[in-house]
């Protein structure tokens, strides 16, 4: 399994001093497994798709919020005739997928439709578990205003849980835990600090305090904290990154190979599994 953090950044995209070792395109991971290349959200992080070959493609929402789907227009293989995209995401109130996809992707607010382009997008209503190939993906419902969901993708006896847009909460945490239970890789919304949460309960998002917690329970083997807050910098991140490491309590941070066990995904960072 390859994974790549295509976009970390919550809520807008950034640019800038300061906005450059964790990136500023907003929320996409890339997983390559067998003859699948999975896309988890298509937030602007999308536009940088590397070369998937003849992979099978898709494209699994979290939720629609603007963050997660602002890169669709520019997803490069859009451009491909005939190139067939699994688009899945969960009905939205009385919208499908294909609703969803069209609010955006419309007159006025964009000047095409999803059909315009060369691709073939083929939409689904999501109905969760799918199977592709030897790829299996799961899912649970997060905490988060609107709903969305945590994902959970399995091949070959690896897995890889993205619980973006989660706002922790005691109640409902253990589902969380049993959801995450032994995952290779736990990818984890970790926006605000703890003193910033105080006045942000209800927007949907966790410190990472809430995600050591999680991985600790869970026997998550790594974290990858991601939807970094726009107003947060390179320095600040990293201070966050080695209060979050001194929470998870070892004294080595890593397995020796330079890959940190607890970490803030950096721009377009890859994990081989
Ligand atoms: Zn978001
Ligand atoms: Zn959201």
């Amino acid at each position: 399994m390859r994974i790549t953090i295509l976009g970390a950044r919550g809520s807008i995209p950034t640019e800038g001093e300061g906005m450059i070792e964790f990136g500023g395109s907003t929320s996409c991971v890339l997983i390559e497994a067998g003859d699948q290349a999975v896309f988890l959200d298509a937030g602007t992080g999308i536009m940088n798709a590397p070369d998937v070959g003849t992979k099978q493609i898709s494209i699994f929402l979290t939720h629609p919020h603007l963050d997660h789907i602002l890169g669709l227009p520019f997803f490069p293989y859009l451009q491909q005739k005939n190139k067939r995209i699994d688009f899945y995401a969960k009905r939205s109130g009385t919208h499908s997928a294909k609703e969803l996809v069209g609010e955006v992707l419309s007159p006025p607010l964009w000047p095409c439709r999803a059909d315009d382009y060369p691709a073939d997008i083929v939409f689904h209503d999501m109905a969760l578990p799918v199977r592709m190939g030897d790829v299996l993906v799961e899912g649970i419902a997060s905490n988060h205003p609107g709903g969305g969901t945590v994902y959970r993708v399995t091949f070959s006896q690896r897995s890889v849980v993205y619980a973006t847009d989660y706002e922790y909460d005691p109640p409902k945490a253990s589902e969380l835990v049993e959801f995450a239970r032994g995952t290779d890789l736990l990818m984890m919304d970790g926006q605000y600090t703890r003193d910033e949460l105080e006045g942000k309960r209800g927007y949907g998002h966790s410190a990472p305090e809430s995600g050591i917690r999680i991985m600790k329970e869970s026997g998550a083997k790594m974290i990858r904290f991601v939807h970094h807050d726009p107003m947060h910098r390179d320095d600040f991140l990293r201070r966050m990154e080695a209060e979050a490491a001194e929470l998870y309590g070892t004294d080595e941070n890593g397995s020796g190979d330079g890959i940190k066990t607890v970490a803030f995904a950096r721009k377009e960072e890859v994990i081989i599994l």
